[in-house]
């Protein structure tokens, strides 16, 4: 079957749910081939009854001990239950609402049983598990992600109809795989979908991977700038303090080392390529506002590009106290007239440093000089669009600022040549935010207190997982929180704040929480990504277990900038616990983020997927960093080896740094 073919070319797919699939962008069948497993469960070893434990899924084998008995019936509602055993202890077994399968357990017949225990009157049970006869176990198992209306089973059975039917073109030579010691396309989709062994499905991880930075690797080698020479910036020997003097605080240490470092790349012949890597709040926007004044210094000009609208806004604000009218913010909003006005003045000189999101990147800028692209990556690595903005000068300066504690052979790697510096020293007063977890039963307790800290002027987030109630998630959302709150705390303002609110109505939102007209915030996590409202002190995190632990981090950073005592809550159900407790225990980003690196790097099987065209689907540039650097080498080899993969990986490279989309998220 071709790759491209319909889903309804396969066998049990109809119209219908051939919707459904659209809804997990798989629209052809080659799509599902794609549609990778979010975890396994290994299915080859049950675990003795005697060791199993309540809420921790397990397989376990067992004999039927007794018959099994209909409970009692109601409507269309029907159970059955039995009792194995496995001679080091005992399951009962319900099946729920399946009557057909009552005939087919018997006193004295083994099966496997797959399932989540629970203890029900001091008796171990198991609810509808899997269950397979000895022998037809499927060893490791795949979970896929899914929408309503397809099941785990709907979704195995087709994915390993299209593991039947198509064949997938491959992309490298056998020669190359056996140089790389890789499995080709078809072989990894099935490694990956029906692997056996855990180690089949890490070699078909790895494969899918290799091939995947192999052509990444190809992309970066395209867009280095290599050693271009170029003039050097002229502007006066005491810059530095000069700037200071603009600011509303005095620089840390760290902040004036790095802007000295900084000085020192503009006074240079070669461009500037450097990462400024900085814990939350330690300061970046004023660091990276002194380059754009050393250029403006040196008559050059300079783009600032935030990741968010919200944060293109707030870094304006911070340049609109320096530069006056020489800055300007040009939003993805903006009307027609308004851009061109922007433009005008940019053209006339007027403007001399241009803040936006990376929508400034479609825009043909008509800066006479323009000299520095400031990228405020927050959790990106973006590096095609830098590629993209300097179309027309190669050899301009660009300065890259991160909170997200990038690994330094991985930094090397992705950024060339690009020098670091470490923003290591957190402005003076700064206190650490106190962080708690809460248990769910304590939430009302919480809020209780919450109240009384608004009575004396405080203001607070609160950020929930979801923006509206969702079907099978049990996690809290923006709306039903915000309902309830503004009735909890009758008297203050509670709003809202989601990313499907347009940018208009977020800057309103924002504008009112930053001006004290409203004291609580309910959001999504829109408002991570570096939101400054010095009087909010109080974070609360509703599901925070369903957050990674350097995105709570950044929540936990919109607080504690005042010199207010600060609080961060985070609430839970119980589960994630040991990866909240490192939360408690530091305030220091970067061993929050190797940490967390260290829990989730455990030789669990995962997959995953990130969604989106030219952005890497399978690797993930921390974990995989090894292979990246493999890839290196075989790119050197190719030009002579195989020379015919060589000419495949540029044509693919030179197609993602043609959709523009070279954009990596490290998660
Ligand atoms: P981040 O590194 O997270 O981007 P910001 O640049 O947003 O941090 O700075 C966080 C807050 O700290 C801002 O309100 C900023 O004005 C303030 N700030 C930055 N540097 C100093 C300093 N040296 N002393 C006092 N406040 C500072
Ligand atoms: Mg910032």
């Amino acid at each position: 079957m071709d790759w491209n073919a319909p889903l309804t070319a396969l066998p049990k797919i109809g119209e219908k749910t051939a919707k459904l699939f659209k809804k997990l962008d798989i629209v052809c069948a080659g799509d599902l081939l794609w549609h990778l497993p979010a975890y396994y469960r290994d299915l080859r070893t049950p675990v003795p009854l005697r060791e199993i434990r309540e809420g921790e899924e397990v397989l376990v084998r067992g004999r039927l001990t007794t018959p099994p008995r209909w409970g009692r019936r109601q409507g269309k509602f029907s159970v059955f239950s039995f009792e194995v055993a496995d001679g080091t202890g005992v399951l009962l077994i319900h099946i729920f609402n399946l009557p057909f399968l009552f005939s087919r357990y018997k006193t004295g017949q083994e099966y496997f049983f797959y399932g989540k225990p629970k203890v029900f009157r001091d008796r171990m049970q198991m609810d509808n598990p899997l269950a397979y006869p000895p022998g037809e176990t499927p060893g490791i198992l795949p979970f896929y992600p899914l929408t309503a209306g397809i099941s785990q089973i709907m979704m195995r059975r087709t994915v390993a109809a299209a593991l039947r039917e198509v064949r997938p073109p491959e992309t490298f030579s056998g020669g190359l795989c056996a140089a790389a010691d890789i499995s080709g396309d078809g072989e990894s989709f099935r490694l990956v979908h029906a692997p056996q062994t855990p180690e089949e499905y890490e070699r078909g991880r790895r494969s899918m991977v290799y091939r995947e930075l192999l052509v990444f690797s190809r992309m970066l080698a395209l867009m280095d700038k290599g050693e271009i020479s170029r003039e050097a910036l002229r502007f006066p020997e005491n810059i530095v303090e000069e700037y200071e003097a603009l600011l509303p605080f005095a620089c840390t240490g760290a902040q004036r080392r790095v802007m000295e470092e900084i000085a020192g790349d503009l006074r240079g012949k070669t461009p500037m390529n450097r990462l400024v890597e900085g814990d939350v709040g330690s300061g970046k926007t004023a660091v990276a506002l002194f380059a754009a004044y050393a250029a403006m210094q040196a008559g050059r000009q300079t783009v600032l590009m935030a990741p968010t609208e919200l944060l293109a806004g707030q870094h304006f604000a911070f340049a609109e106290k320096i530069f006056g009218r020489r800055a300007a913010l040009l939003r993805g909003s903006c009307t027609k007239a308004e851009r061109e006005e922007i433009f005008a003045r940019i053209a006339g000189g007027e403007v001399q440093v241009l803040v936006g999101t990376h929508a400034v990147l479609y825009h043909e800028l008509p800066f006479p000089a323009l000299d520095l692209v400031i990228t405020d990556e927050q959790h990106r690595f973006g590096v095609g669009q830098r590629a993209a903005l300097l179309r027309g000068n190669p050899a301009a300066h660009t300065l890259i600022l991160t909170a997200t504690p990038i690994p330094r052979t991985l930094s090397l790697v992705l950024y060339g040549k690009a020098k670091i510096s470490l923003l290591d020293e957190l402005p003076p007063g700064r206190k650490p935010v106190a962080t708690h977890i809460v248990g769910q039963q304590k939430r009302r307790d919480m809020y209780t207190w919450l109240r009384g800290k608004l009575k004396e002027g405080e203001q607070a987030y609160v950020v929930c997982p979801l923006v509206e109630p969702s079907e099978g998630f049990s996690a809290l959302s923006v709306e039903e929180v915000q309902r309830d709150l503004s009735r909890f705390f009758r008297g203050f303002g509670v709003e809202m704040l989601h990313g499907r609110m347009s940018g208009e109505e977020k800057r309103e939102i924002m504008e009112r929480f930053r001006s004290g007209a409203t004291q609580v915030l309910v959001s999504t996590t829109v408002i991570e990504v570096g939101v400054d409202v010095p009087n909010a002190s109080i974070m609360i995190v509703e599901n925070a277990d369903r957050f990674g632990l350097a995105q709570l981090h950044q929540l936990r950073g919109r607080v504690g900038r005042g010199d207010k005592e600060s609080f961060c809550y985070l609430v839970s159900d119980g589960s994630g616990l040991e990866r909240l407790r490192i939360l408690k225990s530091t305030n220091d980003g970067f061993a929050i983020a190797e940490k967390d690196l260290e829990l989730r790097g455990g030789g669990e099987l995962t997959g995953q997927r990130q969604h989106g065209k030219g952005s890497l689907q399978v690797s993930n540039l921390v974990r995989d960093v090894d292979v990246l650097l493999e890839t290196r080498e075989m790119l050197e080899r190719m030009p002579e080896e195989f020379p015919e993969d060589y000419a495949k990986a540029t044509q693919l490279a030179l197609e993602k740094i043609r959709e523009g989309d070279a954009q990596v998220v490290l998660n």
